[in-house]
């Protein structure tokens, strides 16, 4: 079955058994926290294979325990979305931030290295920056714009490169659509591996993953996502995953035992649920985007726009987009003529687009970075980045394109008409 099917073909039932729940065809809520054993004997196989006593053998699936371990609903979610890009396993977590920090407990410890992309989520840049330095652990910082030479002079002029262990990327990086090329940073992870130790490369796919961006393909040993973001879809759920190799994953699994942040029954449930519509919403918001990008950029009171779609063939950018991406997504950040002021009105005259942080659901959703979630930064920072006071940063959902092009076209006209 799993490798004859397209992965939508197999969302509505893969890894589910009817028989098993009363012929229920979808699977129910599995809302118990314990699970009981047939016979003293079972309890104790379970237990050798979830403590790692003995391998598991052909065919035979992790017992269910306990559902911090394990869960029916935590299970078929984690093998559907292995289904899409065929990584070895996946685990689920109850928010992207948990998902991204247990990453960062499982793999770093005091006195390691750590090389990040920048810009990053707000809440990962804080981690590192703050949590992270505190216990210890040494970071350093690169930009999309940085070669392979900049950044192992970086590396070796940290004193630390022994101890390099994890590169962390987020791409494209937000608000700005920055891409890092993730095969240059896997020749930067083999480049400072050595026999006792490897460099494990991680990679934020939350803008492009699943379904248009694989990272493993380039060389990346762990996926992670924000299921909040488009596999959720909904904005009614906070959820986090991470995919990847076996050995990687199992290491994981163990701390998010011990943690205890894995993603529970209900968001499980409702994760499984939007993975029925994750292709079909995710091609119509990129097809949405398409058309509203095109239009800021024919409409002469948009001073700049950036989407994937639009950059230049020839320039680096185009090819890391080519080898990596297979869409141009759904996310548009642009500037209005004008200064905030000007911004702040467009944002209030909008009817259709809801004026909120967060991303990649069905309803299309709009922010001003600079006022909102990069108010943190320092405005020079800011500039840096290429995050200014008027940039508006556009999450496309699945409404109709003229729907939301006219309440767009409405908002510039209501963000101009005032100044007059
Ligand atoms: C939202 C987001 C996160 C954090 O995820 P939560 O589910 O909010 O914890 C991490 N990375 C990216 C790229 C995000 O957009």
């Amino acid at each position: 079955m799993k490798n004859s099917l397209q992965p939508e073909s197999q969302m509505m039932s893969f890894g589910y058994k009817p028989e098993l729940s009363e012929g229920a065809i979808k699977p129910p809520m599995f809302l118990t926290s314990t699970f009981v054993f047939k016979t003293a004997q079972e309890g104790k196989s379970f237990f050798e294979v979830a403590y790692g006593l003995r391998e598991k053998k052909d065919q035979e699936d992790l017992g269910l325990i306990y559902s911090r371990i394990n869960n029916p609903n935590l299970q078929i979610l984690e093998e559907r979305l292995c289904l899409w890009n065929r990584e070895d396993d996946c685990a689920m977590f109850e928010s992207g931030m948990a998902a991204i920090s247990t990453v960062f407990l499982e793999f770093l410890k005091p006195g390691d290295l750590l090389v990040y992309s920048m810009p990053t989520y707000g809440g990962t840049s804080h981690f590192i920056e703050d949590y992270l330095t505190r216990q210890g652990v040494q970071s350093i910082a690169v930009r999309a714009t940085d070669s392979f030479e900049e950044v192992v002079a970086k590396v070796e002029s940290s004193g630390r490169k022994a101890q390099l262990k994890l590169i962390y990327l987020e791409t494209p990086a937000n608000p700005t659509n920055d891409l890092f090329d993730i095969r240059l940073y896997k020749k930067i992870a083999d480049h400072f591996s050595t026999k006792e130790a490897t460099v494990s490369l991680a990679v934020d796919n939350t803008y492009m993953g699943p379904l248009w961006s694989n990272p493993i393909e380039h060389g990346a040993d762990l996926v992670i996502y924000s299921a909040t973001k488009f596999i959720g879809g909904h904005s009614d759920v906070i959820a986090g995953a991470v995919l990847g190799k076996a050995e990687l994953l199992h290491r994981l699994k163990v701390m998010r035992t011990f943690l205890g942040n894995m993603a529970s029954p209900h968001t499980c449930w409702l994760l499984i649920r939007s993975l029925e519509t994750l292709k079909v919403r995710l091609e119509q918001q990129a097809r949405n985007a398409q058309k509203i990008a095109d239009a800021l950029k024919d409409d002469p009171r948009v001073e700049k726009v950036s989407f994937l779609g639009h950059l230049e063939p020839g320039s680096k950018s185009h090819t890391i987009y080519s080898q990596q991406y297979s869409s141009a997504g759904t996310m548009i950040s642009f500037e209005l003529k004008g200064g905030e002021e000007e911004a702040f009105r467009f944002l209030n005259s909008l009817k259709l687009i809801k004026l909120a942080v967060s991303l990649g659901s069905t309803e299309s959703l709009v922010q001003l970075p600079a006022a909102m979630t990069h108010i943190g930064m320092s405005k020079e920072a800011r500039a840096q980045m290429g995050i200014s006071d008027k940039l508006i940063r556009l999450s496309v959902g699945i409404e109709h394109a003229d729907d939301l092009l006219l309440d767009i076209l409405n908002g510039i006209s209501q963000s101009f008409t005032e100044v007059k």
